[in-house]
């Protein structure tokens, strides 16, 4: 069986950046991806420069194309299922959705996370005109009726504070959640209204946000808005391959893509679980990758 230098699991930003660097460094390398990249569902991506607005999918396109000039590079349109160590070895086999099995060196996690919401419903929303990074989408939303959706005080003051400076027509949706006086107050001397009433359902048309219904029976009208959601690893892999974690759940790195699991590297916003940027995500993979080839030239040289 073939042995690869490094396998990179997931083709987001962080994966193809460090499959980029990996193919010119030589590196035998495949990089598997199943296409559940967070961003799938917006229309434009913002703030990498050189590619403002460009559609998620033909950034993708892009760089898989790149990759394609280098011949050590090969690319897998598959899940990756399973991952274990061969401890006799000191290599890693990999097993993927077409049950075919893989031989490493080195593997680099780079699957991404994925987003839980307060309410099914704002999935319909997400990505056309609801949103969770304003740096992203805020220009997009400048001056419009938006909603704020979040259930917890430090969320909820963060990301009220932070849309401000992109529109003054704010609206708070707890869902529930009971804001301190003080904190209502705030918001009020800047004529940002709060319902902390449970939401019933939100309205629109084909993503495009309208109105939110509230349990009392009012809907508030809104044109879009950010939302807070929670992000979670879609797989175990890290623990399975037995990397240390942090106590706020982030995987513990030498902040160059090392994880205390020897071989096992991490790139993106699967290392802290948190959200982050495309060019962000990029650089993260290119500082892995430089870190997987200093580690197998040491090994060999
Ligand atoms: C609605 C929305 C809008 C956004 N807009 C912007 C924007 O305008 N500008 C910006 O900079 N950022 C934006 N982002 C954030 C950006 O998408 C992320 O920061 C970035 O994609 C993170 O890169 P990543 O490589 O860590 O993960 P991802 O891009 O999520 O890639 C992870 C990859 O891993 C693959 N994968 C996962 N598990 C497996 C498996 N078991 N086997 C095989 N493959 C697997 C997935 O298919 C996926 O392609 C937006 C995000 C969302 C949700």
């Amino acid at each position: 069986m073939e042995k690869y230098d490094c396998i990179v699991i997931g083709a987001g930003p962080a994966g193809l950046s460090a499959t980029l660097t990996l193919g010119r460094a030589r590196r035998k390398v495949t990089i598997f991806d199943n296409g559940t990249n967070r961003n799938r569902v917006t229309q434009e991506s913002h703030g990498f420069l050189t590619r403002e607005g460009i559609k998620p999918q033909e950034f993708k396109n892009i760089a898989m194309k790149e990759l394609k000039s280098y011949p050590s590079v090969s690319i897998s349109n598959e899940t990756v299922i399973e991952v274990n160590k061969d401890d006799q070895n000191d290599l890693f086999l990999i097993k993927s959705s077409n049950n075919k099995t893989y031989i490493t060196e080195k593997i680099l996690l780079a699957t991404g996370i994925q987003e839980e919401f307060p309410l099914t419903q704002i999935r319909q929303y997400y990505g056309k005109s609801l949103f969770s990074c304003p740096y992203c989408d805020g220009w997009e939303l400048r001056d419009k009726p938006l909603a704020i959706i979040a259930e917890n005080d430090e969320h909820i003051i963060h990301m009220t504070k932070l849309v401000f400076n992109w529109s003054k027509d704010l609206i708070v949706f707890t869902n529930g959640h009971q804001l301190f006086n003080k904190v209502r107050n705030d918001f009020e001397s800047k004529k940002i209204k709060v319902y902390t009433d449970v939401i019933e359902d939100l309205h629109g048309d084909n993503g495009n946000l309208e109105s939110i219904e509230l349990e009392s029976g009012d809907n508030i009208l809104r044109s879009g808005g950010f939302v807070v959601p929670s992000f979670y690893r879609p797989n175990k892999f890290a623990e399975q391959l037995n990397c240390q974690f942090d106590k706020n759940g982030g995987i513990i790195t030498d902040g160059a893509g090392r994880t205390t699991a020897n071989g096992i590297y991490i790139a993106g916003e699967t290392e802290k679980a948190e959200s982050s940027s495309l060019i962000i995500a990029s650089a993260d993979g290119n500082k892995a990758a430089s870190s997987i080839n200093m580690d197998i030239t040491l090994d060999r040289f």
